[in-house]
């Protein structure tokens, strides 16, 4: 006989547990598959985690979950080959009783999560991979098919949570893969230093964190960005570049890694480190005009399989958070009034979508990937470098008289971008972010 589920959930990712510990805390029968060997071992993140999306859905998460550091320092570095220019906040504040962002591993935390699912009362089942989706006649998705011998397994809904790569929703023609220019490839390396070394290096007491966000001529006029995030006794670090971006110059991720981590700014914080694990990932960035179909009859897309990121502010695990419970709290509504899960009814996702942080501000910077791809030479090479200049001109005292200096400094400007293309710059990078 085929079991039937009220939802078959597909990946244990940050968006899947989220969306399999919704269902099953309001009672639905609830089934997980995960191809991993385990929850979050086929995951990589940086990685930041905002308390505020997992406070939502497990409210006491801080009394057992495997948190890192929590963050009270945040430094953005604009860097050419030999410095760096930067903006840093640092606040007191950030030592609160519930503090707002915290970092994770992955691995552990994954883990950690999917336990709370298991104990919310969902089936979850590792080492399994749903390898298509099993239709009506009528077309309408009614489970999965999966590498295990056996019957097709059947729900009423399927939540398609399976990360960026989405084979499953690709391949049954519920999205297209995503294109090149609208996926980063990041590697990142996790480098282990005694807990004082790390405290030491950047100012930190306690659980306290810093993480260090960085672009410029590292990634080599390429769209990307590199990290630095403090760990208990470790540092994650790494860079990514969209992979159009790759394919056309040819460059490789490692070699950019290895240029970031050799860099002066950044070689003395990890000095004296082991590494002991290396991953590669994508990373979806092509925003908000990159979100495919999010819902259809008997299914809906969460989290990175709905490309739902935010490349701006460096936010994904929170989108997939937040997608994963809304749309498992979809779910709950439209089954607890006995309704069909139909495209019309999981229409009821998307509208409860729209009116999160989600949609709102993927829509606020719906613009932004474009300019930064079609710019990518300005705004990763050419200003990191100016930048660099006037800073190193403003601070040098050498006897050359100051208004020279500042004549200097905007000489260059102009050489480098013309009075007509600072301007046009500026207003397209302001009606981008507005
Ligand atoms: P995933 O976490 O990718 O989970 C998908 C799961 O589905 C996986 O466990 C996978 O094994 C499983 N799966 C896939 N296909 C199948 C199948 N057919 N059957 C069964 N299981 C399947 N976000 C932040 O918020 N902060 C950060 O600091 C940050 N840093 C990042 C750094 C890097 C290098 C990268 C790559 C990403 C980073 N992100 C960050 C983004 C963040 O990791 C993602 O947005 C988030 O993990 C998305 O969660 P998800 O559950 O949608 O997908």
């Amino acid at each position: 006989l085929e079991e039937k589920f009220d939802a078959i959930v597909v990946g244990a990712g940050m968006a899947g547990n989220a969306a399999a510990f919704t269902m099953a805390s309001c009672g639905l029968k609830v089934l997980q598959l995960e191809r991993g060997e385990y929850p979050g071992s086929k995951n990589v993140q940086g990685a930041i985690m905002y308390a505020h999306m997992l406070e939502e859905i497990i409210p006491d998460f801080r009394d057992d979950a495997p948190l890192e550091r929590h963050l009270v320092e945040q430094r953005f570095w604009m860097m050419d080959k030999t410095s760096h220019a930067g903006i840093h906040y640092r606040s007191d504040d950030f030592n609160e009783a519930k503090p707002n962002r915290y970092t994770i591993i992955r691995a552990q935390f994954d883990k950690w999560f999917s336990r709370k699912v298991r104990e919310a009362g969902a089936t979850v089942l590792c080492e399994t991979t749903a390898t298509e989706l099993a239709y009506d006649n009528a077309g309408k998705v009614v489970g999965v098919r999966t590498d295990r011998a056996g019957e097709r397994i059947l729900a009423d809904v399927v939540v398609l949570a399976e990360g960026v790569n989405g084979l499953l929703g690709t391949r049954s023609g519920l999205r297209e893969m995503p294109k090149p220019e609208t996926v980063a490839l990041a590697v990142k390396e996790m480098h282990f230093l005694p807990e004082e070394l790390i405290e030491q290096r950047f100012g930190l007491k306690g659980n306290e964190g810093c993480v260090i966000e960085a672009a410029g001529t590292i990634s080599r006029s390429m769209t990307g960005l590199a990290f630095l995030y403090t760990n208990k006794e470790s540092i994650s670090l790494g860079i990514g570049c969209l992979v159009s971006d790759f394919a056309a110059t040819m460059e490789s991720p490692y070699v950019l890694l290895d240029a970031f981590k050799n860099h002066p700014s950044v070689r003395a914080l990890i000095a004296g480190s082991e590494v002991k694990e290396y991953a590669a990932h994508l990373i979806p960035e092509g925003g908000y005009k990159a979100i495919p179909q999010l819902f259809g009859d008997g299914w809906v897309a969460v989290g990175d399989a709905a490309q739902l990121n935010n490349a701006v502010h460096r936010e994904g695990s929170n989108h997939a958070m937040t997608s994963g419970r809304i749309a498992g709290e979809a779910i709950v509504h439209i089954k607890s009034r006995n309704l069909a899960t139909t495209k019309k009814n999981l229409a009821l996702y998307k509208t409860m979508l729209e009116s999160s942080f989600v949609l709102k501000d993927l829509r606020k910077h719906k613009d932004m990937p474009a300019l930064l791809h079609t710019n990518s030479h300005n705004f990763f090479m050419t200003y990191p470098q100016l930048i660099s200049l006037a800073a190193q001109n403003l601070v040098r005292v050498d006897g050359t008289p100051k208004l020279e200096k500042e004549k200097a400094t905007t000489a260059a400007y102009i050489a480098a971008r013309s009075r007509w293309g600072l301007v046009s710059d500026a207003l397209r990078l302001a009606f981008a972010w507005r």
